[in-house]
């Protein structure tokens, strides 16, 4: 009874959300900190005093939204935990600021970057050429090649688990293809710069699209916003999920040229016209304009991480340098599926993958000082 199309269909398994016992949820990369509380207060106004608009279609091009968001990004130049805050202002750091300013037709948001992601697959990525991808990256990637019947060329990762890149752009070159990648990485946690993924761009493909996933970079990285100005071919895509705090909204957006922008958008509106509900716009809104408190929550987390990846190099353990919220590991002799076992045993979830390659790594996001303290206890038996 099913379409042939099913057959190519490995939906994406995601971190566990067990309901048995209350667990501290270390495994999904979700942020410790609750949204801004201007968030719970736009959006209690909002069916307080207008309960009649839940019965209306939201604006179906978010224009309210769309414009927030690049006002964020002007603001801070595309990552937080690099920039000053003084009295609620927010300052990008020096080499952070962006050299144009981005302007609303520069974005499009959806449910969750996972939906835009979707959309850009769509919309850029043939079946008459592989894409050129990481093997270990986002592990979305490849469901959605299967689900455009999008051929994948996976490069392995250098031993120091940096992109090879000089493969990646001779394949491309290759091929005429597209590339996708995350930056920072995902497990590894480990960042390109801008200046190397500027020569990247430099010596790939300009007529094929180059996606830069920066879901993480927030915490630490180099946003490449700032190159849209002369690649006309990049797509940055970024979420609300984790930097700002905001998984449970399911909104997230791409900063790209206007062009790029409409053809996402005409993807969307042969799919379903209205993905984004009102009550989250009115969320995600509320959120872009108190940055300030997400680049404090940002900061916390960088100093937990600190802290953490300290701990593990006292005891032994190999662990990537992270630009993200999450630290990657393991430790010669202990096994992963063991370690992973113990841990939820006494409570806490963190994420382990199956995958041939990272079976030993164990992918730990940043919680709480004092959840990840709870680990440190709890990994001292181990
Ligand atoms: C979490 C994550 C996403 C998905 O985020 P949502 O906006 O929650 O769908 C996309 N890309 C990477 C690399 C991620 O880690």
């Amino acid at each position: 009874m099913l379409a042939q199309r099913m057959k190519n269909l490995k939906p994406y398994v995601p971190g566990e959300q067990p309901k048995d016992r209350e667990y501290i949820k270390i495994n999904a990369n979700e942020n410790p900190y609750p949204p801004s509380p201007e968030v719970g207060k736009a959006v209690k106004s909002f069916i307080d005093g207008n309960l009649e608009k839940l019965g209306l279609y939201p604006d179906p091009d978010s224009k309210e939204l769309h414009a927030a968001i690049a006002d964020m990004l002007n603001k801070t130049g595309g990552v937080l935990s690099r920039c000053q805050v003084n009295k609620k202002e927010v300052i990008p750091s020096p080499e952070d600021k962006l050299p144009f300013t981005v302007t609303p037709d520069m974005i499009y948001t959806g449910n969750g970057s996972d939906e835009v992601l979707s959309f850009v697959f769509y919309a850029f990525f043939d079946s008459d050429r592989p894409l050129i991808c990481p093997e270990h990256s986002y592990s979305f990637y490849p469901v959605y090649c299967g689900f455009y019947d999008i051929p994948r060329l996976p490069v392995a990762l250098n031993k120091d688990w940096t992109l090879d890149v000089k493969k990646m752009t001779e394949l491309s070159n290759k091929n005429n293809s597209s590339t996708i990648f995350a930056n920072p990485n995902a497990p590894t946690s480990l960042a390109m710069t801008r200046a190397e993924i500027k020569k990247m761009l430099d010596e790939s493909p300009k007529d094929r699209v180059f996606v830069v996933d920066e879901a993480y970079v927030d915490f630490g990285g180099e946003s490449v916003i700032g190159l849209l100005k002369d690649y006309r071919n990049l797509v940055v895509v970024r979420t609300f999920s984790k930097s700002l705090c905001g998984a449970g909204l399911r909104s997230g957006y791409i900063v790209a040229n206007p062009d790029l922008v409409n053809a996402v958008t005409t993807v969307k509106n042969s799919l379903n016209h209205f993905p984004m509900d009102a009550v989250t716009q009115v969320a995600a809104v509320a959120a872009c304009r108190d940055v300030s408190y997400y680049v404090e929550c940002a900061k916390k987390v960088c100093d937990t991480r600190a802290d953490f990846i300290s701990y593990l190099k006292e005891r032994g353990y190999t662990v990537n340098d992270s630009k993200t919220n999450f630290v990657f590991l393991k430790k010669d002799g202990l096994e992963g599926k063991k370690a992973y076992e113990f841990i939820k045993q006494n409570g806490i979830l963190v994420r382990r993958f199956d995958t041939p390659g990272i079976e030993e790594y164990l992918r730990i996001t940043i919680g709480t000082q004092d959840q990840m303290n709870k680990l440190k206890e709890i990994m001292d038996r181990l």
